[in-house]
């Protein structure tokens, strides 16, 4: 194997039984890429091949051979489940079941389907770090009820004891009706909403940088997250920092091949045939652009980079004369 670092085995497999422990380890797993949706903004449009089929790769493995295969990292994980639509992945509540056995999930939905019930009835909330569920609402409206099937399922995850939000994304077309929307879905009794910034093209602008002063202003009042505030003001760039992706971090596609993340394309082998590699520790970004800012928020060591760089500005500011004290940035 190509990395250097530390080869995991099957002698590392935790034999404790009970809940899952504390996750140590984090993985965005694209589990598949089939989707019954076909919303306009999607960053699969143009790209994706199987987008009506599934992908050849996607059920390869039984639900207890992928749980096992995160086992004997003897690492508990944190997974979060992307697509394509994951509730369309074969079986995918049993495969919820056998993960959160031993680890923790999460789950990016248009929680559109009915086995939605299901996972709702058969797994433990506390396993389920957060079902985050956009709202893709020109889909939800091509549909019958819709909008009312969506709504009522959110209240029944929330009800079970999930922790379920609402995904509003800040599309341009949609700026108009933020604010009503967000009162209207609270009035119904939805506790988790979390705003969330458009990234991607519209009307051949390409956002956030495109959004007005004005839109700025109202998605800030809306009440956004600090992720968020940083990628509408576009502090997205981690080039230089220190980021545990990698060694604690990683993507893992379709076939279960491991990168370091979804920007940059180092292979760390492949969990599913039990191959694999981590770095030991956190190392420098080598990408200009993260391509998923939320990666580099969470895993780059942004606390300490912030005050060491404050602890430069200071000790610049220490020898330049008055006049020039604070340009440093
Ligand atoms: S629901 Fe998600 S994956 Fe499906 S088309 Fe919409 S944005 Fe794309
Ligand atoms: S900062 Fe982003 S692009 Fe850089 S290594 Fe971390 S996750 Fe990857």
């Amino acid at each position: 194997m190509a990395n250097s670092g530390r080869e995991c085995s099957a002698a590392e497999i935790s034999k404790e039984k009970g809940p899952p422990r504390r996750p140590e380890f984090e993985a965005l797993w694209r589990l598949n890429q089939s989707c019954n949706y076909r919303c306009e903004y999607c960053f699969r449009s143009g790209v994706d091949e199987y987008r009506q089929a599934e992908h050849p790769e996607c059920g390869k493995y039984r639900p207890a051979q992928i749980a096992q295969a995160f086992d004997y990292t003897g690492k508990t994980w944190r997974i979060h489940m992307t697509g394509g639509e994951p509730f369309l992945y074969p079986d995918f509540v049993s495969l919820a079941k056998a993960l959160t056995a031993r680890h923790h999930i999460s789950i990016n939905t248009n929680l559109s389907t009915s086995n939605v019930y299901d996972f709702a009835d058969q797994i433990t909330p506390s396993s389920v770090h957060s079902i985050n569920a956009s709202l893709h609402l020109a889909e939800r409206q091509k549909r019958k009820d819709g909008l009312e099937r969506f709504i009522q399922c959110m209240l029944h995850l929330q009800k079970k004891g999930f922790n379920v939000r609402l995904m509003y994304i800040t599309y341009p077309p949609l700026l108009s009706r933020l604010k009503n929307d967000l009162t209207s879905f609270r009035s119904q009794g939805i506790s988790g909403i979390y705003v969330k910034v458009f990234r991607g093209r519209y009307e051949n602008e390409l956002y956030p940088a495109a959004f007005t002063k004005d839109q700025r202003a109202l998605i800030l009042s809306a009440g956004i997250p600090g992720d968020e505030r940083a990628i509408l003001q576009g502090e997205t760039n981690f080039f230089g920092r220190q980021c545990v992706a990698g060694s604690k971090a990683f993507d893992i596609d379709i076939s279960g091949n491991l990168t370091r993340c979804s920007a940059i394309n180092k292979g760390y082998g492949n969990i599913f045939t039990g191959r694999y590699c981590f770095d030991e520790q956190a190392s420098p970004c080598s990408s200009l652009f993260c391509n998923c800012p939320y990666q580099g928020l969470k895993f780059t060591q942004r606390k300490t980079y912030e005050v060491l760089s404050k602890l430069m500005r200071r000790t610049f500011d220490a020898f330049l004369p008055k006049s020039k004290q604070g340009t440093l940035r």
